[in-house]
């Protein structure tokens, strides 16, 4: 199994990054390489047409309906509406999301009530604790703490070194510490954590976003067995979140940047 991160910036689209995008990617037995994006935010449609043709996506996978988490969706239903010329996937490609995805992501093309995008995309909203199956990948939600429905996803698949062997990828979305987090976080190869928020700076705020240090603390408590700190926004020191983690986790820890590919 295969992470690449698509886009990585926190919040909103930063000058070197779209918003948040992670490509998954794992072989089955037969060889055929199954594509899972998690979250497709702002400005994240246009460097994933350099990892793959969105038409190859085989599930897309919603953490919660934030902009720059779902933003582009939009722009994904147009590429597989009206691309001219090329043979389509077939099927509408699978959408997960929290419960009102549907409707959200149709409001936010465009569409009248009633009208739907069902042609191209199928949503399904998570069912907590649920796995949902992609080719040799299961892909399992937990609910995590924001000021919206949001969820955590642990993604199971095939090791790239020995295909035997399954290994477990957590990515947070965007949560503040909470029990939901420490379940999707426990006994994981990778933790995927945001670390929006800053100690010191953002200590009166709780409730909506992890600092590098609570990203730390759940992957220590959790045992991962290593940690890339993402959603961090522009206006942050890019090398603090992970200097944070570093205080409380003893593993290995990167900073995500678009391009960067953690082989599981
Ligand atoms: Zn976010
Ligand atoms: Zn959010």
């Amino acid at each position: 199994m295969r992470l690449t991160v698509v886009g990585c910036a926190g919040s909103f689209p930063g000058p070197t990054s779209a918003a948040s995008c992670y490509l998954v990617q794992a072989d089955d037995a037969d060889g055929r390489t199954w594509n899972v994006a998690l979250d497709l935010g702002s400005g994240a449609l246009g460097p994933l047409q350099r990892l793959c043709d969105p038409v190859d996506l085989d599930a897309v996978g919603l953490s919660h309906l934030h902009p720059d988490h779902v933003a582009d969706v939009s722009g994904l239903y147009v590429y597989l509406k009206y691309r001219p010329g090329g043979p389509g996937r077939g099927a509408p490609l699978p959408v997960h999301g929290p419960f009102g995805t549907a409707s959200r992501l149709a409001e936010a093309y465009g569409l009248e009530p009633g009208e739907s995008m069902a042609d191209h995309l199928a949503v399904h909203v998570w069912q907590p604790g649920s796995p949902v199956r992609v080719g040799p990948m299961t892909l399992t939600p937990f609910a995590v703490e924001h000021p919206v429905p949001a969820y955590g996803v642990r993604v199971e698949g095939p090791s790239d070194a020995d295909p035997e062997q399954r290994v477990v990828l957590a990515y947070s979305g965007d949560t503040d510490a909470c029990d939901g987090l420490d379940r999707l976080a426990a006994g994981v190869d990778v933790l995927l954590a945001e670390a929006a928020f800053v100690e010191g700076r953002d200590d009166a705020i709780r409730g909506i976003h992890l600092t590098g240090r609570r990203a730390g603390e759940a992957a220590a408590s959790g045992g991962a067995g290593s940690l890339v700190v993402t959603h961090v926004p522009a206006w942050n020191d890019p090398g603090l979140a992970a200097a944070e983690a570093a205080e409380v986790y003893d593993g290995p820890i990167r900073t995500a940047e678009p391009g960067l590919v953690v082989v599981l």
